[in-house]
């Protein structure tokens, strides 16, 4: 494949963008270097880029993408809302509509806000959860990524821990200090910790599947025994079900798991590609928020109509007859021909998939949290990488993020994916 005008365009992207990108995950630095496809236009399951190659993608922009490209109800939906004026500062009945969706969807929502992406939902909660227990303190789950405000870049995980970063530089010490971070999946460091600082704990925060070092699902009765000892301590829960919103079932990972948070975040697939965050959870708690309570939290674009529109839209092809039993149908075939391939040219890898998500590691090992999905080989994600590239299948360039099918692929599409698969592991070897 050639790749001369991505190149052109990203040379000409570093001179006037920060590393030539506006998030540092979409950097190939994690996979060896290189300029990053530029896209032109996607439709369906597939990215068309500058060079006129198609990709099968994966990526799904970071998991909102779960119809699929330019999905037509979607569309219809943004079109609407371009031609009816695209932010009023005041009510609408989109909003109205779109809340109860949600909290029908997810019940352990009494009251939402909608804000404008994952990161504003997290900080959001946390400050809610802060104002109610009259705490500073939070806990969570090294590896888990909830979004890039200072309180949550302690020891993260995603994009910080692709590039080396496990601490952000301009993270002050006395916020690091109101974080403490245990690994995911280790009841006795959970409960050590909350042992020790338990009574200053204002929330337990955690990606109740987590989907920032691939999809690992909690160990059975890991969450019931979270929301346990963190009650009994005075600390509330919140699940950041920004990745897994609305990914497995029509709800959070918290209905197909049975466990419920006192607050919820959410974003990505809820805004139907649209920029979007929200979150929710108990009535008296989430009452402490302005205009009714004494939390601040506010937004000029919060529930602006398309973004509104455009999630009702998704959530409105989500509902459709079998979405769900779909992705799961195209998510075992890619995983057992993926393995299967693994198996022909002798290369060690482990998949984690819950439904239409999985992640493929390179390591003989299970991958339980996040130290052991660090250990994995990176220097072979990144010729996997590359390689699918080369086949047109568009993967995230890094060994820590998940591919997600969409309503959009067909068993075509799937099948295409492991034949390409099966080349660069027979590359590989
Ligand atoms: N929480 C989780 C679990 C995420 O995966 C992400 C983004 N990858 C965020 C929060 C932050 O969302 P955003 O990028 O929309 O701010």
């Amino acid at each position: 494949m050639i790749f001369t005008k991505s190149e052109a365009i990203h040379n000409e992207a570093l001179k006037h963008i920060v590393g030539g990108v506006n998030s540092p995950s979409r950097s190939y630095k994690a996979v060896g270097g290189g300029a990053p496809i530029a896209i032109e236009k996607a439709e369906g399951a597939y990215l068309y880029d500058v060079d006129g190659n198609r990709y099968i993608d994966y990526l799904a922009a970071y998991g909102p993408i779960i119809t699929g490209h330019a999905h037509p109800h979607v569309t219809k939906a943004i079109k609407r809302a371009a031609e009816t004026g695209v932010l009023y500062g005041t009510a609408t009945p989109h909003e109205v509509k779109f809340a109860k969706m949600l909290k029908e969807a997810i019940p352990s929502m009494d009251k939402v806000r909608f804000v404008n992406s994952g990161t504003e939902a997290v900080m959001s909660t946390i400050r809610v959860a802060r104002a109610y227990t009259g705490r500073d303190k939070i806990l969570k789950f090294a590896g888990c990524y909830h979004g890039h405000f200072d309180l949550v870049l302690v020891a993260a995980g995603s994009g910080p821990s692709q590039l080396g970063m496990p601490d952000s530089a301009g993270v002050t010490k006395s916020t690091a200090r109101e974080v403490i971070t245990v690994p995911f999946n280790h009841m006795e460091d959970f409960k050590k910790a909350m042992d020790t600082w338990g009574d200053e704990i204002a929330a337990v925060l955690v990606e109740p599947i987590v989907g920032n070092f691939g999809m690992v699902e909690p160990k059975p009765g890991f969450l019931e025994k979270v929301n346990e000892v963190a009650h009994n301590y005075g600390a509330l829960v919140i699940y950041d079900e920004v990745i897994t919103g609305f990914r497995f079932m029509y709800g959070g990972a918290q209905n197909l798991l049975g466990v419920t948070p006192d607050l919820t975040a959410l974003g990505k697939i809820i805004g139907g590609g649209l920029p979007i965050g929200a979150y929710g959870g108990k009535q008296e708690i989430m009452e402490g928020v302005a205009p009714l309570g004494p939390a601040y939290q506010a937004g000029t674009m919060a529930g602006n109509p398309a973004s509104m529109l455009s999630g009702i839209a998704c959530l409105e092809v989500l509902q459709g007859k079998g979405v769900y039993e779909e992705l799961d149908r195209l998510g075992m075939i890619l995983e057992q021909g993926i393995l299967l391939a693994a198996e022909k040219y002798g290369i060690s890898i482990t998949i984690n998939r819950i439904k239409g998500a999985l992640s493929i590691y390179f390591t003989k090992e299970k991958v339980t949290n996040y130290e052991q999905a660090e250990a994995t080989d990176g220097k072979m994600f990144a010729v996997f990488f590359k390689q699918l590239l080369n086949e047109g299948i568009n993967i995230a360039p890094s060994k820590f993020e998940a591919w997600f099918l969409t309503t959009a692929h067909t068993e075509e599409d799937v099948n295409y994916t492991i034949s390409a698969v099966e080349k660069a592991f027979k590359n590989m070897k």
